[in-house]
């Protein structure tokens, strides 16, 4: 099922998730729909396929995209009625590896008004992306630019791209305490690293590439949970083949 959703323009490539059962929730889809993939992918965007954007990077397929938004949907959203016990706060989502920017982007179209959560004391609702490489950075918020939308979301500053080693996290200058309710790292990873862990709000979750201990070359996507009370469980999900996460490229 998995590559067979390509379309021949976003709302049919979006469709096509849909019926194919990679995109589940309406909210998913929503979010989907508000962001054209020609704004982030050089070449044939409505491919279910990765697609090259330079500096040995790729923009993951859709059907990973989705997947991933899926799995982060209840980190990102407000608890579904107020008898449930989740967090009603101003969520705060990771994208380490964030390429094209184009999962950035769907990240922060999944996160509530913010007229609709109330204040938590750290820190507004934000998605920070976050690149190793300074060019592809700058590319992500080019990319970003290119939509009456985008622009709006990093003139607020809910979106932001910012540039450093994603194995270590990112703390953000001035929200030092506020970790983070959703992490997604778009290349795969050695081991899950304590500093990620670490920032991950109680509750939250990470969604993450990992190397299998083999050695045989395989990688798994490892979902991680931390509960309320801080307790950490680990749930490994399905074989993917992802860039890996590396130190970054020396300036010549
Ligand atoms: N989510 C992106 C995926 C891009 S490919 C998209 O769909 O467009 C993986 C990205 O991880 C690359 O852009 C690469 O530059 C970045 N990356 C690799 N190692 C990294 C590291 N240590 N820290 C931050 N980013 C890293």
């Amino acid at each position: 099922m998995a590559w067979r959703s390509s379309g021949t323009s976003n709302a049919e490539l979006v469709a096509n998730l849909c019926r194919n059962g990679m995109i589940k929730d309406d909210r998913v889809k929503a979010a989907f729909l508000k962001v054209d993939r020609a704004h982030y992918a050089p070449s044939s965007p409505y491919n279910d396929s990765p697609q090259s954007i330079g500096h040995a990077a790729t923009i993951s397929a859709p059907h990973m995209h989705a997947t991933a938004a899926e799995h982060l949907l209840s980190s990102l959203q407000p608890p579904a009625d107020s008898s449930s016990s989740g967090p009603n706060r101003p969520r705060r989502v990771l994208d380490i590896g964030s390429g094209s920017g184009y999962l950035t982007h769907v990240l922060a179209e999944l996160l509530p008004p913010p007229s609709s959560t109330p204040e938590d004391g750290n820190g507004p609702a934000a998605v920070v992306g976050l690149e190793h490489i300074p060019a592809l950075k700058e590319m992500g918020e080019r990319n970003m630019s290119r939509s009456e939308e985008g622009r709006a979301l990093l003139a607020s500053g809910r979106v932001r791209f910012r540039v450093g080693d994603g194995r270590k996290g990112w703390v953000e200058p001035g929200e030092e305490e506020a970790g983070w309710d959703a992490i997604h790292v778009g290349a795969s990873a050695v081991e899950v690293h304590d500093e990620l862990i670490q920032q991950l709000r109680s509750p939250g979750r990470m969604f993450i590439p990992v190397d299998d201990e083999d050695g045989g070359g395989g990688q798994h996507i490892w979902a991680v949970d931390k509960d309320a009370q801080g307790v950490v469980t680990r749930k490994r999900l399905f074989g993917v083949r992802y860039v890996p996460l590396t130190d970054a490229p020396k300036a010549k």
